[in-house]
């Protein structure tokens, strides 16, 4: 009997893997707890590794129809100083740029392509809600749809379900906890043609937070850190102290500080850097924010999720098109996957311990050091925009599963 895939979650890991699946033939359901993709504010930021894997999958004009901004710059602004930390226009990449895009419109479009597959299935407003098993073998899921429980059997369940994954609390998987040292408070603000044109992705450094700054097109997505736990303490203090940082560390936004009225404009992150310490079971894998929750440090969490999704289509296409798939080759998408979710989140922490302590000395978050290394060595000086644009080993999708025969 033909291997079949159930997929929790339709974040970008889910419906990437979903697509890649169906496309070549693979039965597999994605199952998603909401009822459509409108969330208010998920992460918009698509890297350069992530372009050219849409444009392996043929999806790339799709996607550039969707109303986009193009980073293609990154400053830190201090005080004292703008340090520009790296400039793409001067690489030689496909697409030297992170396109900011709704990622519910992104999603949207992934949607209408896996849907032209006959062995692609979507239940929208399933939640899973319990594992299937036999023998220590995962065999499925069951899910909740309108009160109604559903017991969907299945070969192989990927959760892909997110930072909260039902699945991974299901499974008993073990996580190992690192220590975020912020919180972010996430608000809009209007944008008007006389603001700044490169500050697209812009960290704004003051006494006591960072301030980053995401250019929507129609309005900016502004990040602004608290310490860890302080969400309470800054609901009580108030928007004022809030604008008034603002006002001071960023004055071209003086002018319109008070559209931020109250915190009910104010979305909370609540920042976890963690991993599980395995992301499988036997007929289980866990991806994406579901195997692994990473800061806001770099805006990655997409591109993270996709190239683990891209990993797991790499070693278990073929395999379940043969029935052949096992445990062994789950692992060893942990195995390919997991050592560079490390490097990352031990970065991610140490910017933000280094960030923290500067604020407890009332010293000002600094450009880290290592940064300015590298940018003042010649043959060195285009590490950080390669960096971040395709990390240290970037997924390919293989050519047998690429939806075009050739990269142009
Ligand atoms: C406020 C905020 C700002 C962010 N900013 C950025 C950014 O600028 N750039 C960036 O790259 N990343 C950002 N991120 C992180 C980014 O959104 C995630 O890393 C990324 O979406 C992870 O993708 P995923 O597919 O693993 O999971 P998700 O996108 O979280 O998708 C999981 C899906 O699973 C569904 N689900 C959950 N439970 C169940 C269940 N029991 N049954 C069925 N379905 C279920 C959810 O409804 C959801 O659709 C941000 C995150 C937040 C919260």
């Amino acid at each position: 009997m033909q291997q079949t895939v159930c997929i929790v979650g339709g974040g970008p890991a889910g419906m990437i893997l979903a697509l890649i699946l169906a496309r070549n033939g693979v039965p597999v359901t994605l199952l998603e707890a909401a009822q459509d993709f409108k969330r208010e504010f998920r992460g918009d930021t698509v890297h350069p590794v992530i372009l050219d894997l849409f444009d392996q999958m043929g999806l790339i004009d799709d996607i550039f129809n969707l109303e986009h901004v193009k980073a293609t710059s990154f400053r830190y602004r201090t005080p004292t100083e703008n340090f520009l930390a790296y400039d793409m226009t001067t690489s030689k990449y496909r697409y030297p740029f992170i396109a900011l895009i709704r990622q519910s419109e992104m999603l949207e479009v992934l949607l209408e392509h896996a849907k032209q597959y006959p062995n692609f299935q979507i239940v929208m407003g399933a939640r899973v809600e319990a594992l299937l098993e036999q023998n220590q073998q995962i065999t499925g899921v069951r899910y909740r749809q309108n009160n109604n429980l559903v017991d969907l059997p299945s070969s192989v369940v990927i959760g892909a379900d997110g930072r909260f994954s039902k699945v991974r609390q299901l499974a008993q998987t073990e996580m190992l906890q690192l220590s975020p040292a912020t919180d972010v408070l996430w608000f809009k603000l209007p944008k008007y043609p006389t603001d700044p044109p490169d500050s697209e992705t812009d960290l704004y450094l003051s006494d006591k937070h960072y301030i980053a700054m995401l250019d929507r097109a129609d309005h900016w997505q502004v990040g602004f850190s608290i310490p860890r736990g302080g969400f309470q303490a800054a609901k009580q203090q108030g928007v004022q102290t809030i604008q008034t940082v603002i006002q001071e560390r960023i004055p071209w936004l003086a002018d319109r500080m008070t559209q931020l009225t109250d915190f009910s404009q104010i979305t909370l992150l609540s920042v976890q850097i963690s991993r599980a310490k395995r992301w499988f079971k036997p007929g289980l894998l866990l991806i994406g924010d579901a195997a692994h929750v990473i800061s806001p440090v770099g805006g990655v969490g997409i591109n993270i999720a996709v190239q683990d999704a891209i990993a797991t289509a790499n070693s278990i296409t073929t395999l379940l098109l043969e029935n052949r798939l096992e445990t062994r080759h789950l692992a060893a998408v942990q195995r390919r996957r997991n050592w560079q979710v490390a490097i990352l989140q031990a970065q991610q922490v140490a910017i933000e311990k280094a960030s923290t302590d500067a604020f407890e000395k009332n010293q000002g978050a600094k450009v880290p050091t290592a940064l300015r290394f590298l940018r003042s060595m010649p043959l060195l000086r285009e590490l950080p925009a390669r960096l971040t644009a395709y990390g240290i080993i970037p997924e390919k999708l293989r050519p047998s599963l690429a939806f075009r025969s050739t990269q142009s």
